[in-house]
């Protein structure tokens, strides 16, 4: 059991955040969450520490994440939200016993009602996803560029014309394949030892 497991994409957004543990989802997907013991350290890193977690909850965990994935998709490109996502998200939501503290330094954090309740966790979860499928804060949901990815990011640039759902992957590996095609048009360029 020394195999690496794939590391967790971290981003600013809890919702798009926990869609990210399964990506290239139209290539070779990556499952970032493979075992229950996964879910327990990406629910740690995301401050919604829990002490353990059963196959069926990470089965339930998944099912959230596909429902927000295809509730954010739909919003991205204006569709109609698919009624079973609407319900997955919204039972998610009701069954948890989370409550929001503030602390002495003045931050939020999540208190959850029972340290091994992982439905506790996702439906913080499933509130921050209706949260920004409902419009209600300040950034756009759209579409990665990348044709193996199109997973659903929240853009909070200024322009709003984010193109990639990370910078750092798909970003990066869209530079890199143009600018390889630059290199095999001209010949030159290779020579320039340029990367
Ligand atoms: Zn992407």
């Amino acid at each position: 059991m020394c195999a690496k497991l794939p590391d967790f994409r971290l981003g600013n957004v809890l919702a798009t955040s926990f869609t990210a543990t399964l990506t290239e989802r139209h290539g070779n997907a990556v499952e970032r969450i493979p075992t229950p013991q996964r879910l327990v350290d990406w629910l740690a890193v995301n401050g919604l520490a829990v002490d353990s977690c059963t196959a069926a909850q990470l089965e339930l965990a998944r099912e959230l994440r596909e429902s927000i994935h295809a509730a954010a998709t739909a919003t991205a490109i204006q569709d109609a939200l698919p009624a079973s996502a609407i319900q997955v998200i919204n039972d998610c939501s009701i069954q948890g016993r989370a409550a929001a503290i503030l602390t002495p330094e003045g931050n939020r954090q999540w208190r959850l009602g029972a340290a091994s309740c992982v439905e506790d966790a996702l439906s913080v979860i499933a509130a921050d996803a209706i949260s920004i499928i409902a419009g209600e804060r300040d950034g756009k949901l759209a579409l990665c560029a990348s044709p193996t990815c199109q997973a659903a990011f929240f853009d909070t640039s200024q322009s709003r014309t984010r193109k990639w759902c990370d910078m750092n992957t798909c970003g990066n590996r869209q530079k890199k394949a143009r600018f390889n095609a630059n290199h095999r048009k001209n010949g030159t360029a290779a020579r320039t030892g340029v990367i």
